[in-house]
């Protein structure tokens, strides 16, 4: 894809709003750009529809700003809160019908493959927990069986957000929601043992609380789908609004939750993923050297 995509059409440039303005001027692309970069150039245009506070949109900042080549990257996504926030990325993005996302970046990945045999093009999944694990399950599996090189992300709200608040596959054992008002009966779905055994090559669980291991962890995973298999990163990003947590506690909450054990960071590395991302660094220390 050629960074020209993302210039303002002629005879546009009046009308576009100041914010996008900046975002094509100063955006990531080709530069190399990182999370420790962020705040010297725009990812997302900040007048977005989520909620403040949401731990998702701060998630989502995080993964657009770590991603190792955003000008090839293209973003599949889903029904739910994260998909208000498609249309403003600096991005190219699709928009897949609930539950259908992986089967989408499948197809758009063979695709790609093919139009460009020569060229990297890192097609990556964001979706919800409710996409991700309740609707869109069968079709998220099928694509790690088929060990299609493609990254599934989640982004886990641990609920359904936007449609009110019914529990979803993700929400605690026991909360009580909008419309869980009786507890959920059940615990979280452990959807990170069920990546690694339906055979992803790289599986990490992470949250915008910890932000240079999630960009890490993001950028290893889109890294290890381009060559050995399908990577799966599961963001801890519990909705505030739902909760009903103040907006400013959002990530004093992830913490407490961290340090009570309800949520753990954990990476998962196949061998052969660990012997290719050895081997990149070698190669990128070597490039540093010269
Ligand atoms: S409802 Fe929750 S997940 Fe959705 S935008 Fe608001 S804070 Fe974010």
């Amino acid at each position: 894809m050629s960074k020209g995509l993302f210039k303002i059409s002629p005879g546009f440039e009046d009308v576009m709003p100041a914010e996008y303005k900046e975002l094509v001027t100063n955006g990531p692309y080709g530069r190399d750009l990182g999370i420790s970069d962020l705040g010297t150039f725009k990812e997302l245009i900040e007048e977005h529809p989520l909620c403040a506070g949401c731990a998702e949109a701060l998630a989502l900042r995080l993964i657009l700003a770590s991603l190792p080549n955003p000008e090839d990257t293209v973003i599949v996504g889903s029904t739910g809160c994260s998909s208000l926030l498609f249309p403003q990325v600096a991005v190219q993005n699709i928009h897949s019908l609930f539950g259908n996302q992986n089967a989408v970046a499948t197809g758009l990945k063979r695709a790609l493959r093919l139009r460009f045999p020569d060229k990297v093009k890192d097609v990556a999944v964001i979706a919800g927990d409710g996409a991700t694990v309740d609707i869109g399950l069968d079709m998220v599996m099928q694509s790690w069986f088929r060990r299609e090189l493609i990254t599934t992300i989640m982004l886990d709200n641990e609920v359904y957000a936007n449609t009110g608040g019914q529990e979803s596959g993700m929400s605690p054992q026991g909360a009580v929601l909008n419309m869980a008002p009786l507890g959920k009966k059940f615990p979280k779905v452990n959807l990170p043992e069920i990546a690694r055994e339906a055979g992803c090559a790289y599986v990490a669980t992470i949250s915008p609380a910890l932000p240079r291991r999630l960009g890490k962890v993001v950028r290893r995973a889109i890294l290890v789908a381009r060559e050995i298999g399908p990577s799966y990163v599961q963001i801890f990003c519990p909705c505030p609004t739902n909760f009903k947590w103040p907006s400013a506690q959002v990530l004093q909450k992830i913490r407490d939750r961290q340090k009570e054990g309800i949520f753990k960071v954990r990476e998962y590395v196949s061998p052969e993923a660990e012997a290719y991302l050895a081997r990149l660094e070698v190669v990128k220390q070597h490039d540093e050297e010269q």
